[in-house]
This record gives C-alpha cells, sequence and structure tokens, in this order.
C-alpha cells in the first residue's frame, strides 16, 4: 500500500505536536470531539436544505470508549463522514493552511503559542498517540475507508467496512516516558473530567460507559461494577447559562476552546438581553493583539447562532471595525434559521443586536479604563490604534464612542493619560491641547519646538503613532478646547517680550530674513525670528493643514502624491549663531548663504526630514570648519 506523505507545512507541526513539550496535551479531546460535533452539524445543515435526510436528534451523539489494556482510545462520531477523497484532503493538510508562514522559525520551536493561537485541530492527537487511524463513511455512501498515521513519516489509506455513517478516531495511547506518565488518557475518571471542562456546552450528548461499583442484590457484602452508558456533557450552551453559576474560568476556557486567541481576554462581557429583540451573547476583550490583527487578512466578526444553532461563523455586521478585536458569540431566537448572507445584512433584529452590543463593548471599556486603569492600558497598546482608525474613519462620524477612550503619553505625567483628564488639568490662561508628533518619545522630548512650552509648565502630548496627528485632526476639538501641534505657526501664546522691541528687532531684521527665505526659494514659505525656541539655534514650524509629520507618513505610502506641508524656518535671535549669521550679511554673502544652507539643513534633520544633498551638506561643514 501506497504511503502518502504530508504537506510541508503539516509535517512541521506534526513534528511540533510529537515531540514538543506541552503541558496541555489534554486539549487533543476537546479539538477532537470539536470536529465531530462540527460533523453532526454539517449533517444538520444538509437535512434542512436536502428532503431525503430527516435529523432525529436522538440518532446524533458522541461517544468516547476507553480500552485500558490495550491502550487504544476511541472517539466515535454519527456525524457527516469523510470520503475517500475528504480523508486525503482534510487530514493530510494542516486546515489553517498558511497560518504557520507566518510565524517566525524561532517562535515555531516552542509548540506552546501555535497550538494555542491556531488551534490546530486535528493533529493534535499526535499529542498523546503515536499511532492514529481514522474510519469514516460519508453519509450516503456505501464505501468506508481506513486513513491511518504514526507521524510524520506519512499516511495510507484503504479501503474497510463500517456499518453506519460517521466517524471513528482511534488513538493508540503513547507509552510511558521516563518524565511522562501517558497513563492518564485511559483513566475513566480523568477522561470524564477533560470532557466536563472542555466541551460540556456541546449540543449533542457526549456518551461513555461509567462503570460503578454497586452491592450486589440480596447480598450484605458482595459488590459488583455495573457498567453504564451516562451522558457526560450537559449540552446546555454556555452563554445560555446564568451568570452566578459561571467563574472566570468557565469563560476563559471557552475563549480557548473556541480559539479566540491564546492570550487570557482581559474581560468578558456576558448579556442577556430580552426585549424588543433577545439574544444571549458572551463577548470577549482580547488581551493581545492576533498576529494578522493589523493585515488585510484579519477577519472582524461575531458567531451567530440561532436558537443555538450557528449560521455564521463570522458574523462581521455585528461588530463596528473600531472594535474589530472583539470576539464571541451571539445566540438569537428572532433570527430565522434559513436567511442568506444577503438578507442576514438587513435583518432589522441584527441591527438592533449590533447597536446594543456596540453601546456594551464601549461602556465596559470605559468602566475598565476608570476602575481598572493597568488592564486598559495593556489593553491600549493592543488596540489603542484600531480606536484610533476609528475615530479617523468614516470622517469622524464616531468620534463621540471613542474619543474618551484616547490616551496619549503626557510630558507631565510621564505616561498615558485621557484628554479628559488633559483638560481637567488646563490652566485658565491655556487655550489649546498641545501636542507634539514625532517618531518617538526619546525623539520628541528632545524637539526644540517643545522648549517655550515645556518653559511655561505647559502639557504636551506625544504622538509617536502614523494615526495619531490625523485621528486629532478628525476630533478637531475636546472639550470645546482645540489642538495645537507644537511646530504650528502660531501657539497662541501671549508674547512675554514687550512688543516694541521685536518689532524693532523685526525691521532690524527683515533684510536679512528676507534674503534667507529668498536662498531657500521653494523649500520654506518663510524665515523668521523664533518665539520659541530657548536653546537651540533654529527649527522648522508649519502652517496650514498639512503637518510635518504628516507629509512624512502620507510620503511612505505606496500612493504618495507628494504632498507637503509648509513649512517655516525659525530663527533663534538669542542664539550666539545668530550673531555669526549677521555679521556674515554685513561682511560676506558668501558666507552668509553657507549658513543659511546649514541651519535649514539642521532643522530638517532635526524633523527627521532627510536632505537633498547629504554630500553637500558635510562638504559645507568642512568647509565652515577650516
Ligand atoms: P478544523 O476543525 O478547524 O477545520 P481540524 O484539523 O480539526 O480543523 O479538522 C480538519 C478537517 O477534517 C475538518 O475541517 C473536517 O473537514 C475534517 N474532519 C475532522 N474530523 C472529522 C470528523 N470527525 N468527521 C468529519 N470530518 C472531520
Ligand atoms: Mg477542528
Amino acid at each position: 500500500m501506497e504511503t502518502k506523505q504530508f504537506k510541508a507545512e503539516s509535517k512541521r507541526l506534526l513534528d511540533l505536536m510529537i515531540n514538543s513539550i506541552y503541558t496541555h496535551r489534554e486539549i487533543f479531546l476537546r479539538e477532537l470531539i470539536s470536529n465531530a460535533s462540527d460533523a453532526i452539524d454539517k449533517i444538520y445543515y444538509k437535512a434542512l436544505t436536502d428532503d431525503s435526510l430527516s435529523f432525529e436528534k436522538d440518532n446524533y451523539y458522541i461517544k468516547v470508549v476507553l480500552d485500558k489494556e490495550n491502550r487504544i482510545l476511541r472517539i466515535i462520531d454519527t456525524g457527516i463522514g469523510m470520503t475517500k477523497e475528504e480523508l486525503d484532503d482534510n487530514l493530510g493538510v494542516i486546515a489553517k493552511s498558511g497560518s504557520l508562514k507566518f510565524k517566525k522559525e524561532t517562535e515555531l520551536k516552542d509548540g506552546y503559542d501555535i497550538i494555542g493561537q491556531f488551534g490546530v485541530g486535528f493533529y493534535s492527537a499526535f499529542l498523546v498517540s503515536d499511532d492514529v487511524t481514522v474510519i469514516s463513511r460519508a453519509v450516503g455512501s456505501d464505501e468506508a475507508y481506513k486513513w491511518q498515521s504514526k507521524g510524520v513519516e506519512g499516511y495510507t489509506i484503504e479501503k474497510c467496512e463500517k456499518e453506519s455513517f460517521g466517524t471513528e478516531i482511534i488513538l493508540k495511547i503513547k507509552e510511558n516516558t521516563e518524565d511522562e506518565s501517558f497513563d492518564e488518557y485511559l483513566d475513566e475518571y480523568r477522561i470524564k473530567n477533560i470532557i466536563k471542562k472542555y466541551s460540556d456546552f456541546i449540543r449533542y450528548p457526549i456518551k461513555m460507559d461509567i462503570s460503578s461499583s454497586r452491592l450486589k442484590e440480596g447480598s450484605e457484602n458482595e459488590y459488583e461494577t455495573i457498567i453504564e452508558e451516562q451522558t457526560i456533557n450537559s449540552m446546555v450552551p454556555i452563554w445560555r447559562k446564568n451568570k452566578n453559576e459561571l467563574t472566570k474560568e468557565d469563560y476563559d476556557n471557552f475563549y480557548s476552546e473556541k480559539h479566540y486567541g491564546f492570550d487570557k481576554p482581559i474581560k468578558h462581557i456576558h448579556i442577556s438581553v430580552d426585549g424588543a429583540v433577545s439574544y444571549n451573547a458572551i463577548l470577549f476583550i482580547p488581551e493581545r493583539t492576533p498576529f494578522d490583527f493589523y493585515t488585510k487578512e484579519y477577519e472582524k466578526g461575531l458567531e451567530l447562532y440561532s436558537n443555538g444553532v450557528m449560521i455564521m461563523n463570522k458574523c462581521p455586521d455585528l461588530l463596528p471595525d473600531y472594535f474589530g478585536f472583539v470576539k464571541g458569540i451571539v445566540d438569537s431566537e428572532d433570527l430565522s434559521l434559513n436567511i442568506s448572507r444577503e438578507i442576514l445584512q438587513h435583518d432589522r433584529q441584527l441591527k438592533l443586536i449590533a447597536k446594543n452590543i456596540k453601546t456594551k463593548i464601549k461602556n465596559e471599556l470605559e468602566s475598565i479604563l476608570k476602575n481598572e486603569r493597568d488592564k486598559f492600558e495593556e489593553f491600549y497598546k493592543s488596540f489603542g490604534r484600531q480606536l484610533k482608525y476609528g475615530i479617523y474613519s468614516d470622517f469622524g462620524a464616531n468620534k463621540e464612542v471613542l474619543q474618551d477612550l484616547l490616551m496619549f503619553y503626557s510630558s507631565k505625567e510621564k505616561k498615558m493619560v485621557t484628554l479628559g483628564e488633559y483638560v481637567s488639568r488646563m490652566t485658565e490662561e491655556q487655550k489649546f491641547i498641545y501636542y507634539a508628533a514625532g517618531e518617538s518619545i526619546e525623539r520628541i522630548e528632545k524637539l526644540p519646538q517643545t522648549e517655550l512650552l515645556l518653559d511655561k509648565g505647559y502639557e504636551i502630548l506625544y504622538f509617536t503613532d502614523d494615526i495619531d496627528e490625523f485621528a486629532i485632526k478628525t476630533i478637531m476639538n475636546y472639550k470645546d478646547k482645540q489642538f495645537k501641534s507644537v511646530s504650528s505657526g502660531d501657539l497662541g501664546i501671549e508674547s512675554d517680550e514687550n512688543d516694541e522691541t521685536s518689532d524693532t528687532n523685526k525691521n532690524e531684521n527683515k533684510d536679512l530674513f528676507e534674503n534667507m527665505k529668498n536662498n531657500l526659494l521653494n523649500k520654506v514659505k518663510d524665515v523668521r525670528a523664533s518665539k520659541r525656541l530657548k536653546n537651540h539655534p533654529v527649527c522648522l514650524a508649519n502652517d496650514g493643514e498639512v503637518s510635518i509629520e504628516m507629509e512624512k507618513i502620507l510620503n511612505s505610502m505606496p500612493d504618495n502624491q507628494n504632498i507637503k506641508a509648509d513649512k517655516i524656518l525659525e530663527i533663534n535671535i538669542n542664539h550666539p549663531v545668530f550673531e555669526s549669521l549677521k555679521e556674515a550679511f554685513k561682511a560676506d554673502k558668501d558666507k552668509f548663504n553657507l549658513y543659511t544652507d546649514i541651519l535649514y539643513n539642521q532643522a530638517l534633520l532635526i524633523e527627521g526630514l532627510s536632505i537633498s544633498d547629504p554630500v553637500e551638506f558635510t562638504n559645507n561643514i568642512c568647509k565652515i570648519m577650516k
């Protein structure tokens, strides 16, 4: 018989399953039972549209059978089964194909992340078994097939006999090693507990033959062992249960059983609504960003059930994009089961549920911010960017929902603060909410433009995310306070110097600045004396809607349209360098031109902008050093 090879990715994954020192081996059962339950679901759907099939609930179940002596564990289902081709297609390739390539080789070494993150499904059988057999007969087919594999070497498929439809997974449980005992996976009590723990809400009965000791009838001291088939799971879905009956662990287990993420959620929201529309939902706010979250591949959505039956795996309409990180499930009796996707989108009930859910999430986030600050900041690290995108998109239509949740690093507090906190600290004379944009906190702290404001004791918010300034421009103002960049032409601060001296200064230097401006034609809009500089000789300020940070970001995009900020070169006339500049202006025009060029390029470098001719720039510096 021919041995077939696993696809390359599957092989690596299998290798991982077999060799990893994984502490949660027990999850294999959860995976296999969940596949069995999916297989029964599939018959259920089929029966809905296929009149030749009828679904008698009592005929559908999952059974787990232990054979301690031969080290065999079997999982039998009465589901849809697999044809020969399906056995080949479904079990020869990792289901979440492509997911592994996202992971770096180094991360792959430790199996833990992978197992949790992708829900490796069927292959988890190899966590406890080194010889896996699948016997399956597809509904409507007379033929049954046997798939068998002992690991990475490959698998075989051959014809076999099977009386009824469905699938049977046969695991030969590994022998104990020096470090690890596998006997527990043959222990009735232990297996029963694993089922209870992970699969309690599976909607079909999971049966086991349970042995118990009973006093023999008519005897007073003779015991007999009776074996009785029992249903182990309660079959009530967790979202239908009463909140008071559930522990945090139950929710966490549900989260990982559903493969919502490999982290622990920072919060769950359990909703039971009876009203214009009735529904139950369990929503989770994850702690960490899924690896593909900020990519096109990421699909938002909640699982949608109608009266306990799943109708959609990921219903995107239930979540706004800005809450796209939320995971979970919604079950409503008010949705009709046969509705197609199209109709579903327009479903009034669905819209009501979505609206309701949005409010619940917002309220929950606000309450975490208020009562569990650390948790919120953790969350914000992962998903803050998504909230800011939410403000920016749709022309700011959602800013009311989101702006109270924004946080930025504060120059004063040296930590993340909300806009509300900033505004509450503003003094009466402070007119604006000041911010500085840059690559990192460290770089912003060194920006000359912040000197005056910091000197005056004003708080500055540091924008280090690409999206920050765009989001803020969309909000426009918060609690009637406008935002102002530290680089903007006018900082809105009353000047300390009296206007007369600054006016004389202006006239005195007018020619000089005019000349500089002409030298820098098309590069800057204006050259002027700075009011904000204290220790630095120059900086760039800007006029107009597009800031220098925005120019950088827009121009780094693939479809850049070469958008430019209107730049103003500001000179610190109290700096010794200005004296040299003045002298050169009077005595040596070449030198003056040279100085102008160097000062302008310095200002560009401080902003993190590139200078157009670095060689010329360094040559110029050399010239003045001579
Ligand atoms: P997933 O369940 O996420 O699709 P798995 O690795 O768990 O990934 O399973 C791979 C595929 O194998 C399933 O999608 C299904 O088509 C098939 N399969 C696995 N177990 C069964 C089963 N008991 N009955 C029918 N099909 C199954
Ligand atoms: Mg599965």
